[in-house]
């Protein structure tokens, strides 16, 4: 099995967005560490929002050197940088010392196509002057990339493949949409014009991130372990997350489905998909996590998972899956 371990590289989008070293810098700094340690090669979908914001205040010109400079560390140790966008940055601004994040507008289907494409052909660019390397995959902001209307733009780009859907997932609460429900029982297929679909003849590829369904009383133990002992389970960020209405009560009363993440307490059930995509012999497994919501109990969780399959499994990065033949 090739498995990717993918970060989205952020903020956090709420009233407080934490500040860059503990959402940012400092957690990754630790999976740079990790990475060392392991040979594990990881994947970070930078949010590029930030990094065109950042360059339009000057006094924030010491964050914009801090992110650039360690994005060229990660290029220079085999790790990749790809493109990850939430276009609500573009409505978003810096004052009084802090973020305002406006998300009236968080999808790109909230612009009109041809303003989406313009954002995704500027954000690529950006990227593209920042790490020294082209991008070829990308990821959605919120998982929010439907209707997809961008084969065009993504073909201009050679942008070859996504990972932004998980199979089952399902949100339309708050500025969400996103709907999986439907999606093929593969670990990869090409599309065209829609990335849920199928075609053969399409030129992009989708490898979407595993999902599980996850009990309530999973959640409780990741909320209570997170009030007992908060030096091993409180994540390293220090923001909120954009509020999703009706999120939690849900988790603690039906459970719920989500990716299959590295975050936090998720970082236990890593061993069950793996065991699911090995029982139907597909060979591409891919886990999304966030530096911001790391905690001190999943690095080390991760680097355990990580040594103990590395003789049977390989970690790679999401490129290195482009050209493989399933
Ligand atoms: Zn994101």
């Amino acid at each position: 099995m090739r498995i990717s371990i993918t970060y989205d590289y952020e903020l956090f989008f709420g009233d407080i967005t934490g500040s860059v070293e503990n959402c940012i810098i400092r957690p990754t700094e630790d999976l740079i560490e990790l990475g060392k340690r392991t040979g594990a090669k990881f994947t970070f979908f930078v949010d590029v929002g930030y990094l065109k914001k950042l360059k339009e205040y000057p006094e924030l010109d010491q964050d914009l050197q801090i992110v650039s400079n360690q994005i060229s560390e990660l290029i220079r140790l085999g790790h990749a940088c790809e493109l990850h966008i939430h276009p609500h940055w573009e409505d978003s601004f810096y004052e009084n010392g802090k973020w305002h994040m406006v998300v009236d507008r968080y999808k790109l289907s909230d612009f009109e196509t041809e303003n989406a494409e313009k954002i995704i052909e500027e954000y690529y660019n950006i990227l593209l002057e920042t790490s020294g390397v082209k991008p070829t995959c990308y990821r959605a902001g919120g998982w929010c990339l439907q209707p997809f209307r961008y084969e065009k733009i993504f073909q201009k780009l050679n942008l070859k493949l996504d990972s932004t859907s998980f199979n089952g997932g399902q949100n339309r609460a708050g500025n969400y949409y996103y709907d999986f429900t439907d999606l093929p029982k593969k670990e990869s297929w090409q599309f065209s014009n829609d990335f849920c679909n199928e075609d053969k003849s399409g030129k992009i590829i989708e490898i979407p991130i595993a999902s599980q369904k996850y009990s309530p009383l999973f959640f409780w133990k990741l909320f209570v372990l997170g009030r007992l002992n908060p030096e091993a389970h409180k994540p390293i960020g220090n923001g909120y997350p954009m509020p999703s209405p009706g999120l939690r009560k849900e988790m603690l009363t039906k459970g719920k489905l989500l990716c299959s993440s590295v975050d936090g307490y998720f970082v236990t059930k890593l061993e069950k998909s793996l065991k699911e995509y090995t029982s139907r012999n597909w060979r591409k497994l891919v886990f999304i996590g966030h530096p911001k919501a790391n905690t001190k109990f999943a690095l080390k969780e991760l680097e355990k998972f990580i040594l103990k399959h590395q003789k049977k499994h390989s970690f790679v990065t999401l490129p290195s899956l482009i050209n493989e033949e399933s």
